[in-house]
């Protein structure tokens, strides 16, 4: 079983808690009002002015919101938390708040598909980028310039799940007063705790684990209280991805059992990956507690349920097929929820191309909570 944090047990399952304005409600009112009365004018001007802070418009603040934000901070052990109505609502805003026409941008592993197109949209913005797929800092080093202002991170990465040297790139970065960002939503709040590792930025989508249950799309920006505070002003006021309270609501409802959710997918999604890694028809397994020695192994507590496979022979027509044969794993896009998910690494055949990053007959499972005998059965049963 994986080891979690006792600090982060308590944190989640008091997530709804400081509600003792409201008989001591384990969960916070919703605060559905887009606006706040103030008693006089002047209280209203000093509210304004420090809006991140305060609720005066919920495209700013709001109440229900402000306890998750509190919630997700001290999970990450950062100062300050912003969420927003997605997860690319975060990573926009962090782009968007945070860089300026000149400047450059060096992400580093496999990164989120949406978040590398929103890049080659800022291309015509005059913001620049590269990426690296070797996670040390001896390969990246190179690759960084004058204008590098932001190394934009993921570990364990989309798709392939390979881990990077985060405290090694951190102490590049700082070096050259470069800020790093990391999506850590692979991982969890749970899992790994880049801010202690020196990471500058981290975000989330919290349609994922923290949400858990396939039904609420949010994300969150983590940081010191000053980066957060140029991400709000900058980006996020302005850009209007703001997080309903009903949401903010749910994703507190969502942390109260995602430990217990991450200690079963952890356990269900490593017995599925070493049963997958025998099986004579698949070519090989992208989990990184199965790895030797993972890269600059970091502070991570292991890993969640979402992995991916590669199928032996028949390349992406047998990888189709195969999927199309699992009962109990739904097809479906994102991943994280109660129930088990099948996507194929293409969304059409890319051929035999050996230079594929990703293979073609790859298949990603998001292992979800009906147990690990019954998936296991399904996944042999399709493989036969
Ligand atoms: C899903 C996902 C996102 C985007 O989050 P949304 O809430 O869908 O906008 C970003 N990064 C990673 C790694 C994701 O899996």
């Amino acid at each position: 079983m994986i080891d979690l944090d006792p600090h982060d047990l308590r944190i989640c399952l008091r997530a709804g808690e400081g509600a003792d304005a409201h008989g001591g409600a384990v969960l916070p009112p919703i605060a559905q009002a887009s606006l706040f009365r103030k008693a006089t004018m002047q209280d209203l001007h000093r509210d304004l002015a420090r809006e991140h802070l305060t609720a005066t418009y919920s495209r700013g603040t709001n109440p229900t919101v402000q306890v998750l934000e509190t919630t997700l901070a001290a999970l990450e052990r950062g100062e300050a938390c912003k969420c927003f109505a997605s997860g690319m609502g975060a990573i926009g805003a962090v782009l968007f708040g945070l860089l300026k026409a000149g400047d450059h941008i060096l992400f580093v592993n496999d990164i989120y598909g949406p978040t590398l197109e929103l890049a080659r949209r800022l291309a015509d913005f005059g913001i620049s980028h590269d990426q690296c797929f070797t996670g040390s800092p001896d390969a990246i080093a190179p690759l960084l310039r004058e204008e590098t202002r932001l190394i934009f991170m993921e570990s364990p990465g989309s798709t392939r799940f390979g881990t990077i040297d985060l405290p090694g790139i951190v102490a590049l970065a700082r070096n050259r007063d470069i800020l790093t960002a990391i999506d850590n939503t692979v991982a969890t709040p749970l899992l790994q705790k880049p801010i202690a590792l020196g990471v500058d930025l981290v975000v989330h989508s919290c349609s994922k684990y923290i949400g858990g249950h396939s039904d609420a799309l949010g994300g969150a920006v983590i940081g010191s209280a000053q980066l957060v505070e140029r991400i709000f002003y900058n980006a996020y006021m302005l850009m209007g991805a703001v997080m309903p309270p009903f949401e903010a609501w749910l994703f507190l409802r969502g942390l109260m059992t995602l430990p217990t959710r991450l200690r079963q997918h952890h356990a269900d999604g490593l017995a599925l990956a070493r049963f997958l890694a025998q099986h004579p028809a698949v070519a090989r397994v992208f989990h990184p507690d199965l790895d030797a020695a993972p890269e600059g192994a970091g502070n991570r507590r292991g890993h969640s349920g979402l992995f991916a496979f590669e199928v032996a022979a028949g390349g992406f027509a047998r990888a189709v097929e195969v999927a199309n044969r699992l009962d109990l794993f739904g097809k479906a896009v994102s991943w994280g929820g109660a129930e088990s998910l099948v996507i194929t690494g293409h969304k059409r055949d890319p051929g035999a191309d050996p230079t594929l990053r990703i293979p073609a007959a790859l298949l990603r499972l998001s292992v979800g909570l009906e147990g690990a005998s019954a998936l296991i059965a399904d996944l042999d049963r399709a493989l036969a």
